[in-house]
C-alpha cells in the first residue's frame, strides 16, 4: 500500500464520548451534503494526497478496482466502509472506473488547510465538486485514444404520429479537440450516424430513454445518459446555446432547426454539468448537410472491417492499411474521414487536389512529414489547459506546435502553387501568433514536469521574484554562508556565525569577547541583541530576519510564483484558442493529404475520377488490405476490372453476378470494389490503375449468414432483416454488395430468395451492385435482365487439383469445384471418392429432367388473370405514381396497396 496515508483521516473519528446519540462529524456532514448533489456518481473526495470513496461508493470502488476495503471511524454509529486512491495514481484508476460504465465526481479541497484552521480548530476545509468524469467528456491522455476522436453525442426527437416517421436532431462535440457538429436525420440514418462517429457516450432525454419504440436500441449501445426534461428543453436552446458562446442569437451558426438547436444545447449543457466552473474552448457549431456524406450503415461498416475487423482488432481493417499519417490529429481526421466519405465531387476533388500535390512534389512531402512528426498534439493540449488541467507539458506542447505551424507554412509556401485545400491550411497556420511561442519559450525550462504542481518548470532568469525563491530554498545554506561572510567582514569577526534552532531559528554566533563590540554603536544598529551565553552571544538582523522568513516559505513561495506564471501562460494560450484550435485542424489536413500522397506513392494507387455520373468503372483494381498481406508472397495479388456503368442506352447501372468455386477470390472481388469507392469518395487516391466513379449515395453490404455463422455473429434471420433493408433503402445512386445472400437457409429458400433479390435490384432498385452467389441456377437471369452481367472467377484443374487464378472475368463459372475444394481442404480420400460417385448420379438426373428455371416469369411481370385494358393500366400507373413511399405509414402503404388493386380489378 501507499504509504504516509493518515489511518484515519482527521474528522471521521468517533463522536467526543459523553454525547447521548452519535452525530455525524462536520467533515461528515460536507461528504454527505456533497454525495447527495451527486447522487448517480461515485464521489473521489479530496483528503490530502488521497481521493477517499465512502460507503457504498467505497464497497463498489473497492470491488471494481481490487484495492482494499477498510472502515473508518464512525456514522450514526456503524462503521464507515472506505477505500482510496493516491492522488498520482488517479488517472488510472479513474480510466478503470469510467471503462466499467462508472461515473465519477471529482471533489476537490478549495483552500488551504491552515485557511481552514484560521477559523476555528474545528472548521473544515472547504470543498467541492470540480469536474464530473463520464466517458464522453475525458480530455486526459491517459484516458484518451490518441488515435480517435471521443465524441459526446446528445440526441433529440421530433415526434411524429407515426414512429418511423420521427426526426432526430444530433449534435456531437469532442471536449478534447473543440469539434462541435450538428445534424439532423431520420430513424435509419440515426443507426448508421451513430455507428459512423461511434460516441464515447450519448445522451438523451429521460423521454427518449424510455421511448419503447427506442429503447432497445437505445439500451443495446454502451454508455447512454439519460437526462432530465430541462437538459433538452427547446424553448431555452437558443439561449443556452448563445450564452456559451457569449453571443446575442445563434445567428451567426447558420439556419439551426429548433430541434438541431436542442440537441446542441442540450450537450452544450450537459458539458456545462460535467465541467462545472470550467468551459472547454469549441468551436462554432458545424452543421452537416444532409446527403453531404455518403451513408453506411453499420453493418456494412463492420462487414466492410473499415475501422476495425470483424473479430474487433484495428489491425486488418482498412484504416490501418492506409494509415501513414505521423500525428495523432491526423490519425483522428483520416480516421474520421474515413467513417465518412463525401458525395459531392467538387469536394472530393478538393481534396484530391491536396494529395495530387504531394504525390507529385516527393520532396515537400517528405520534407513536410519530417516536420509533422515532430509537431504536437496542439488541439488536446489546448483543451486541457483552457478545462484548467493541463501542465507544463502543455503549454511546451502549444510553444513546439506554433513554431512548427510558422515552419511548415513557410515551407508550403515556398512550394509555389498551391490548390485550395493547401492554401487554405497556410493560411490558417499563418494566423498563429509566433510571439505567444517566444513567451512560452521564455518562460518554460528544458526539462519539464508532468504536474504543474511539482514545479521547476519555470526558466531560470524568467521571473526574478522566482529565482530568488528558488535559489532561497535549494540553496539556503549558500544563502546564509554568503551573508555570514558579508557579516564577518563587516565586523571584522572573523569567527562570526550564522546557526539555526528550533527555538531561535537563524541568529549571529559571536565569542562573548565580540560580542560587546555587537551590541555597541555602530554595529547594534545591526545586531539586535537576542541571548547571552556562558562563552557566546547570539543576535538576529532584521536582514536575517527576513531571510529566515523567506527561506520558511520559499519553497511555498517558488510553487506560487510558478503557478501564477503557469496560470498567466494558459490565459495566454486560452485567449489565442481559435487560432490554435484552427492551426491544429490544419496541421491534422496536412497530415492526412501527405499520409495518403505517401500511401499512393508507396502502392501505386492512382487519382480516380469522380463525377455526377452513375458510372463505377474500375481497371486493374486491387483489395488494399488483401493486397498488403499478400506484399511478398510467392503470388502476388491479381488485380481485376469492373463495370457497372450503365450499358449502352440503359438509364440505370449494372449488376455483376459473380460465380465461383469456394476460395476463388468472390468475396475479396466484392469487397474490393466497395473498398476502392469509400477510398475514392474520402478524397483518397485508390488501388487501381483507373478508375472513374460516379459519386455513390449509399453503400450496402451484406453477408449470407453461412459466411457469418462461423463468428457466431449472425443467423439466417439477421441476414434478411439486413437484406430488407437493402432492398428498400437502395436507390439508383447506391452501391450494393451482396455476398451468398441465401445460403443461410435450405437450398431451394435460399435460391428462391436470392433470384428475387435479383430482380428486385434490377427492376425497383436500379442500382449499380455486385452479387456473389454460389448458385449457378442465377447465371440464367442474365439472358433476360438487360443489366445483370455475369462474371467469374477463374479457376483451372491441373492434375485432377483445382487452382484459384483469382482473375475475373465474363461468363459462368461452369461449375463449383466444391469436391475439389473439400479435397484441398484435406477430407479423407474415402470421403472425396464416394462424394464424386454421389455427384455423377445427381448431376445424371439433372439432365434427365431440367429445374427448367429460364421458364420461371420474371418477378416485375408475375402473372396476373389477363392484360389489363390500356386505361386501367395507366390509371394504375398514374396512381402509383403519385404515391410517396417516404411520407406514407405502414398502415396508409396497405391501404395504397389495396386501392391499387382494387383499381386494377376494375380492368379485369
Ligand atoms: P470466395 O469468396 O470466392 O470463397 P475469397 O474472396 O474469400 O473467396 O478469397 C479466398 C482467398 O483467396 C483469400 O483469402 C485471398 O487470400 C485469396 N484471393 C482472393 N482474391 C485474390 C486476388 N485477386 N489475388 C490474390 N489472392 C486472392
Ligand atoms: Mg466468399
Amino acid at each position: 500500500m501507499d504509504a504516509a496515508r493518515p489511518i484515519v483521516p482527521s474528522g471521521f473519528e468517533s463522536s467526543p464520548p459523553g454525547e447521548d446519540a452519535p452525530r455525524a462529524t462536520p467533515v461528515m456532514e460536507q461528504y454527505i451534503e456533497i454525495k447527495a448533489a451527486n447522487p448517480d456518481c461515485l464521489l473521489f473526495y479530496r483528503m490530502g494526497d488521497f481521493y477517499e470513496l465512502f460507503f457504498e461508493d467505497a464497497e463498489v470502488a473497492a470491488s471494481a478496482l481490487g484495492i482494499v476495503l477498510t472502515k473508518r471511524g464512525k456514522h450514526l454509529g456503524r462503521d464507515i466502509p472506505m477505500c482510496g486512491v493516491p492522488i498520482h495514481r488517479a488517472d488510472e484508476y479513474l480510466n478503470r472506473l469510467i471503462a466499467l460504465g462508472h461515473r465519477v465526481a471529482v471533489c476537490e479541497q478549495l483552500e488551504d488547510p491552515a485557511e481552514a484552521k484560521k477559523r476555528g480548530s474545528k472548521s473544515v476545509v472547504r470543498r467541492d465538486v470540480i469536474r464530473v468524469v463520464t466517458p464522453g467528456t475525458l480530455t486526459e491522455d491517459t484516458l484518451l485514444d490518441a488515435k480517435r476522436n471521443n465524441y459526446l453525442l446528445a440526441i433529440a426527437r421530433a415526434r411524429a404520429s407515426i414512429a418511423e416517421e420521427s426526426r432526430f436532431a444530433l449534435a456531437w462535440i469532442d471536449i478534447s479537440t473543440g469539434e462541435f457538429r450538428i445534424a439532423e436525420c431520420d430513424r435509419a440514418g440515426l443507426a448508421a450516424e451513430i455507428a459512423r462517429l461511434e460516441p464515447g457516450e450519448i445522451i438523451v432525454s429521460d423521454a427518449l430513454y424510455g421511448d419503447a419504440a427506442l429503447a432497445p436500441y437505445l439500451r443495446s449501445l454502451a454508455a447512454v445518459t439519460p437526462l432530465t426534461r430541462d437538459v433538452f428543453d427547446a424553448a431555452t436552446a437558443e439561449r443556452r446555446l448563445a450564452a456559451y458562446f457569449g453571443l446575442a442569437t445563434t445567428e451567426s451558426f447558420g439556419a439551426l432547426s429548433r430541434l438541431e438547436l436542442t440537441a446542441a444545447a442540450a450537450c452544450i449543457s450537459y458539458i456545462e454539468r460535467t465541467q462545472l466552473a470550467a468551459r472547454p474552448p469549441l468551436s462554432p457549431p458545424v452543421r452537416e448537410a444532409q446527403g453531404a456524406t455518403l451513408a453506411i450503415d453499420q453493418a456494412t461498416r463492420s462487414n466492410l472491417e473499415l475501422v476495425r475487423t470483424l473479430s474487433g482488432e484495428q489491425r486488418g481493417s482498412l484504416l490501418a492499411a492506409i494509415d501513414r499519417t505521423v500525428t495523432a490529429a491526423g490519425s483522428r481526421l483520416l480516421a474520421q474521414r474515413l467513417a465518412a466519405p463525401l458525395t459531392d465531387p467538387a469536394a472530393i476533388e478538393h481534396r484530391q487536389d491536396a494529395v495530387e500535390f504531394f504525390v507529385t512534389d516527393v520532396a515537400a512531402r517528405a520534407d513536410l512529414r519530417e516536420r509533422l512528426k515532430a509537431s504536437p498534439d496542439l488541439a488536446r493540449a489546448l483543451a486541457r489547459i483552457a478545462l484548467g488541467r493541463g501542465g507544463p507539458r502543455d503549454l511546451a506542447a502549444i510553444r513546439d506546435g506554433i513554431l512548427a505551424a510558422a515552419d511548415i507554412a513557410a515551407e508550403l509556401e515556398r512550394r509555389g502553387e498551391l490548390g485550395d485545400e493547401l492554401a487554405q491550411t497556410a493560411r490558417a497556420l499563418r494566423r498563429l501568433d509566433p510571439a505567444l511561442a517566444s513567451e512560452l519559450g521564455a518562460a518554460l525550462a528544458e526539462e519539464l514536469p508532468h504536474l504543474k504542481r511539482d514545479g521547476n518548470f519555470v526558466r531560470a532568469g524568467f521571473d526574478a521574484g522566482f529565482d530568488e525563491a528558488r535559489a532561497l530554498r535549494d540553496e539556503s545554506r549558500r544563502v546564509i554562508a554568503a551573508l555570514q561572510t558579508r557579516y564577518a567582514d563587516a565586523t571584522s569577526v572573523r569567527a562570526l556565525k550564522i546557526r539555526h534552532n528550533n527555538v531561535l531559528g537563524y541568529f549571529v554566533e559571536v565569542t562573548a569577547q565580540h560580542g560587546e563590540r555587537l551590541m555597541a554603536p555602530p554595529l547594534n544598529a545591526t545586531f539586535i541583541h537576542r541571548q547571552t551565553l556562558a562563552g557566546q552571544v547570539r543576535f538576529t538582523t532584521t536582514e536575517l530576519g527576513e531571510l529566515e522568513a523567506k527561506i520558511a516559505n520559499a519553497a511555498d513561495r517558488a510553487l506560487a510564483i510558478e503557478l501564477e506564471t503557469f496560470e498567466k501562460l494558459a490565459a495566454a494560450v486560452t485567449a489565442a484558442a481559435s487560432a490554435i484550435k484552427d492551426a491544429a485542424e490544419a496541421l491534422a489536413v496536412l497530415d492526412v493529404a501527405t499520409a495518403l500522397a505517401q500511401l499512393a506513392a508507396e502502392r501505386h494507387y492512382v487519382r480516380p475520377q469522380i463525377d455526377a455520373s452513375l458510372d463505377f468503372i474500375i481497371e486493374g483494381g486491387r483489395h488494399p488490405v488483401v493486397e498488403q498481406a499478400l506484399t511478398g508472397d510467392s503470388s502476388p495479388f491479381v488485380a481485376n476490372d469492373c463495370d457497372l456503368s450503365p450499358p449502352p442506352s440503359a438509364a440505370s447501372g449494372r449488376i455483376y453476378l459473380v460465380t465461383g468455386p469456394n476460395m476463388a477470390g468472390k468475396s475479396t472481388y466484392l469487397r474490393q470494389n466497395a473498398l476502392i469507392a469509400i477510398l475514392a469518395q474520402m478524397g483518397s487516391f485508390v488501388p487501381a490503375r483507373r478508375a472513374k466513379i460516379g459519386a455513390i449515395d449509399r453503400l450496402f453490404s451484406r453477408v449470407g449468414a453461412a459466411d457469418d455463422i462461423a463468428r457466431g455473429r449472425s443467423t439466417f434471420m439477421v441476414e434478411m432483416v439486413e437484406t430488407a433493408a437493402i432492398l428498400n433503402q437502395a436507390t439508383e445512386r447506391a452501391l450494393v454488395i451482396l455476398d451468398e445472400i441465401g445460403r443461410g437457409t435450405a437450398t431451394f429458400d435460399g435460391l428462391s430468395i436470392a433470384w428475387a433479390a435479383i430482380e428486385h435490384l434490377h427492376e425497383t432498385n436500379r442500382c449499380r451492385a455486385l452479387f456473389a452467389t454460389h448458385f449457378h441456377e442465377l447465371t440464367a437471369l442474365a439472358a433476360r435482365l438487360p443489366r445483370l452481367f455475369n462474371a467469374t472467377v477463374r479457376v483451372k484443374e491441373w492434375e485432377g487439383e483445382v487452382v484459384f487464378l483469382h482473375e475475373v472475368v465474363p461468363g459462368a463459372a461452369d461449375r463449383s469445384y466444391g469436391i475439389q475444394v473439400a479435397k484441398l481442404a484435406g477430407l479423407p480420400p474415402a470421403v472425396i471418392g464416394r462424394a464424386k460417385l454421389v455427384l455423377a448420379k445427381l448431376e445424371a438426373e439433372e439432365r434427365a429432367s431440367p429445374r427448367g428455371f429460364d421458364e420461371l416469369p420474371l418477378f416485375a411481370a408475375t402473372p396476373r388473370a389477363a392484360p389489363p385494358r390500356a386505361s386501367t393500366a395507366e390509371g394504375v400507373l398514374a396512381a402509383l405514381s403519385a404515391l410517396h413511399p417516404d411520407e406514407m405509414s405502414p398502415r396508409e402503404a396497405l391501404e395504397a396497396l389495396y386501392a391499387l388493386k382494387a383499381k386494377a380489378a376494375e380492368g379485369g
